[in-house]
C-alpha cells in the first residue's frame, strides 16, 4: 500500500512563532503529494520532516495573504532544480493570478518544469482526472479565499472468499476487473458477484473563514477536515474582526458534517500553550487533532 498520511509543515497564522512556522500542508495519497498553502519557510521544513519535496504533484493556494502563500516560489524553484518530470498542478483563485505569476516569477531561474495552472473562478467542480475530484468553494474571508474538497473515485474490492470458491485467480482476476465479467465453466460471472464498492474518502481543507455556507459544502462526511481555528471563543471578537474561526465553532461545523476527524491549524501567535483548543473543540466534537510542526498524522484508507 503506498503511503497516506498528513503532515503539518506550519501551523502559524499571519506571522510565524519559535514554535510554529507559516502554514503549510503535506498530504501523500495514492502516490500523490498534495501541497496546501504553502507559507514562507515551507521549503525548509520538508527538510526537517524528513520528506522530499519531489513528492509534490499538486499545490493548493487557498487565498493569496502571505501565510499561505511566500513559499510558492521556492518550492517551484525547488521543483525546478530537482528536475522533477511529472507535471506540477498549481491550483488558486482566478482573482490572484498577478500574485500567483509574481511569486512563480519572483526570482532568476530557468524553468524546465511544466507547471499546469487551475485558476478557480466558481464554485463546484474543478477537475477529475482519475486519481482525483476536486471541488472548491469559496469561503468567507474578506478576500477571495477557497477551500477545497477532494475525493477520490471508488473502488471495487474483491471478496476474496468467493474467488477462492469459484476457482477465479490470476489473470482471470485481471479480466474481470478490466472487462467486469469473465466465463468460466460456461457461465457469465460478473465483477459485482465477487466484490464490492468501496467509497473514496474525502479530505476537506478549509483555512480563512467567518461561518459560511461553502465551508459546509467541502466539509460533509469527511475522513479529515483540516480547518483553521485562529483563536479561541473567548477571542470571538477578533475572529469576527479579522474573518477567521475559534475552535469552538470549527468543532460545531465538524459535528454537524459529520466529519470523522478534525484537524485544527493556523493558530494565533498569541497562545503558546495549545491544550486550550484541544479543549474547547473537544467539548463539542470528540474527534479532535491539534497541528503541531513537523507531525505527522495518519490517513489511512
Ligand atoms: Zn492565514
Ligand atoms: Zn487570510
Amino acid at each position: 500500500m503506498t503511503v497516506r498520511d498528513i503532515t503539518i509543515l506550519g501551523s502559524s497564522s499571519q506571522q510565524p512563532t519559535r514554535m510554529r512556522n507559516h502554514g503549510g500542508y503535506l498530504v501523500r495519497w495514492n502516490d500523490e503529494g498534495l501541497l496546501f498553502d504553502p507559507g514562507e519557510g515551507t521549503q525548509r521544513q520538508f527538510i526537517f520532516a524528513d520528506t522530499a519535496p519531489t513528492c509534490v504533484t499538486r499545490i493548493f493556494v487557498s487565498h493569496f495573504h502571505g501565510d499561505h502563500c511566500l513559499g510558492l516560489g521556492s518550492m517551484l524553484m525547488r521543483l525546478n532544480l530537482d528536475k522533477v518530470t511529472h507535471p506540477i498542478h498549481c491550483y488558486y483563485p482566478a482573482s490572484g493570478k498577478v500574485y500567483f505569476d509574481r511569486l512563480r516569477y519572483g526570482t532568476i531561474y530557468h524553468e524546465h518544469i511544466h507547471v499546469i495552472e487551475h485558476p478557480v473562478d466558481k464554485d463546484g467542480w474543478v477537475e477529475e482526472d482519475g486519481k482525483f475530484k476536486i471541488e472548491a468553494f469559496f469561503l468567507h474571508h474578506g478576500v477571495d479565499n477557497i477551500g477545497w474538497r477532494i475525493t477520490e473515485p471508488d473502488t471495487h474490492k474483491f471478496e476474496k472468499n468467493k474467488l477462492k470458491a469459484l476457482g477465479i485467480e490470476g489473470p482471470m482476476v485481471r479480466q474481470l476487473e478490466k472487462e467486469g465479467r469473465i466465463s468460466l465453466g460456461g457461465k457469465i460471472i460478473t465483477l459485482d458477484e465477487v466484490s464490492y464498492i468501496r467509497k473514496g474518502d474525502v479530505l476537506a481543507i478549509v483555512i480563512d473563514s467567518l461561518p459560511c455556507e461553502g465551508i459546509y459544502k467541502i466539509a460533509k462526511d469527511a475522513k479529515v477536515f483540516i480547518c483553521e481555528s485562529t483563536y479561541l471563543e473567548r477571542h470571538k471578537d477578533l475572529a469576527e474582526k479579522h474573518f477567521h474561526l475559534t475552535a469552538k465553532q470549527a468543532a460545531e461545523i465538524a459535528k454537524k458534517s459529520h466529519v470523522q476527524q478534525l484537524l485544527l491549524t493556523h493558530f494565533s501567535a498569541r497562545y503558546q500553550d495549545l491544550a486550550e483548543f484541544a479543549a474547547e473543540a473537544g467539548a463539542v466534537f470528540p474527534g479532535v487533532w491539534i497541528a503541531e510542526d513537523l507531525k505527522r498524522f495518519p490517513f489511512a484508507k
